[in-house]
């Protein structure tokens, strides 16, 4: 992939930190309030009973064991120096302050582990919640990483995100106003959406200026409600082409400043029904990459001002 196209978070945490830098999921254990008893109910449609785990979490173990375990898997692979342990499944705010501290804690505790990303919903991060995450972020490298997928009512609700976009701005206001730094997560194919959809939301996030941004394919799981609805054919996925498009379109949009850091997304393989293409993630990456070089365009070429802002994340 032609990384200079694209302010790659790979690349960037590499130079920040003189080395690879790799972020590795953790369960903590918390559940989601979008869910009944935080874990079992059924929540945003699209979501499975793992809470959108990343494949391969090893959630039975600690957080120590669950961060020694792939740390030591990554140094081998992939010579990995640093890491950044990523409280990814459910909703990593979702319990008492002291809670919360203990976990973060138990991470940062773990040698090389340099920073933390905390993802969450937009619902899910009170003034409190945000004062004790201000307190990591003036101690380490922190993330929050809010869910948002789409900045249309009508396709949240369809969702069933249990949010509306005032929440996600009243939230992303709130955290900014305290310094942190945010990474908002998208998913491009959501059902009713058109490409002017997409580029509207992309563009409601340009004039934020996010810090991050993570694009995900949407991806239809076994076992979900909307699952249920592609096996019932009253859904459509994208092609590998159609996706490639509009990520494409969105990265265009995006300021040079803002940090991509996920361009696709990688479902369970046991449990997902479409798009199958999706399995070959570097073919995915590739050719978004071949695109913009096609395009003869780079991310922000549709962003107008604040091409002199400098990453300074
Ligand atoms: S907010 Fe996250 S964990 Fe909760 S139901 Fe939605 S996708 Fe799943």
């Amino acid at each position: 992939m032609r990384k200079e196209k694209m302010l790659l978070y790979s690349t960037y945490l590499k130079h920040r930190f003189g080395g690879r830098v790799h972020k590795i999921s953790v369960d903590a254990g918390f559940g989601c309030p979008n869910r009944a008893n935080g874990r079992d109910g059924h929540g945003c449609i699209f979501c499975d009973s793992s809470g959108s785990a990343a494949v391969g979490i090893a959630r039975q173990v600690s957080i120590r064991q669950q961060l020694e375990q792939a740390k030591a898997l990554m140094q081998r692979k992939y010579r990995a120096k640093w890491f950044i342990a990523y409280f990814q499944p459910y909703s990593n705010t979702f319990a008492p302050l002291a809670q919360l501290r203990r976990c973060y804690d138990q991470a940062l505790k773990v040698d090389k582990v340099v920073g933390l990303a905390v993802g969450t919903r937009p619902d899910c991060v009170d003034d409190g919640v945000l004062d004790l995450l201000a307190e990591y972020h003036r101690r380490t490298y922190l993330w929050l990483e809010l869910g948002l997928q789409s900045s249309h009512d009508r396709t949240l609700a369809y969702l069933g995100r249990g949010h509306d976009y005032a929440c996600f701005l009243d939230a992303y206001q709130r955290a900014k106003t305290r310094g942190l730094r945010v990474c908002v997560h998208l998913i491009i194919g959501l059902p009713g959406e058109s490409r002017d959809d997409i580029l509207q939301t992309a563009r409601e996030m340009a004039g934020l200026g996010v810090d991050g941004i993570k694009l995900h394919l949407l991806h239809v799981l076994r076992g979900t409600p909307l699952g249920d609805r592609y096996l019932a054919g009253e859904i459509n996925t994208l092609a590998r082409e159609e996706y490639v498009q509009l990520a494409v379109d969105v990265i265009e949009c995006l300021p040079p400043h803002t940090l991509i850091q996920r361009l696709t997304g990688d479902g369970p393989r046991e449990l997902l029904l479409a798009p199958l293409w999706s399995l070959n993630k570097w073919e995915v990456l590739n050719a978004i990459g071949a695109e913009l070089e096609r395009r003869g365009t780079r991310q922000g070429s549709h962003f107008p001002g604040t091409k002199s802002r400098t990453c300074d994340l």
